[in-house]
């Protein structure tokens, strides 16, 4: 269960899609994929499709070589949070979409200004 919910999140990046999972039993939301609820335990999840819009909740400005890097914390439309880096002069509160890039030939999601 477990490695086929991975494996639908890596297909579904793939495709420049950002996944999520839903609780069949109680209706929580999140993005780090697992194979049972982290609320309910519950094991009958589904992955769904986010829209990639949400707001910036969180983030931290790191100095690196290629300059200022934001890693941040995301909170969805759909209601599920999740850390990625946000690329932009952003603030908390912040409308962001989801964009993608390529990360060692996999596709990984980040966030931009709106
Ligand atoms: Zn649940």
């Amino acid at each position: 269960m477990f490695d086929k919910i991975k494996e639908e999140y890596l297909s579904l990046m793939e495709k420049e899609k950002l996944p999520y999972t839903k609780c069949k039993t109680c209706g929580y939301v999140f993005f780090y994929p697992r194979d049972f609820c982290p609320k309910c335990n519950s094991r009958d999840l589904e992955v769904k499709i986010s829209e990639g819009k949400g707001k910036v909740f969180s983030f931290t400005k790191f100095q690196g070589k290629k300059g200022e890097t934001i890693y941040g914390i995301v909170e969805l439309i759909e209601g599920f949070r999740m850390y990625a880096n946000i690329f932009g002069d952003v603030d908390i509160g912040d409308e962001v979409v989801v964009s993608f890039i390529n990360d060692s030939g996999r596709k990984i999601p980040v966030f931009k200004k709106k």
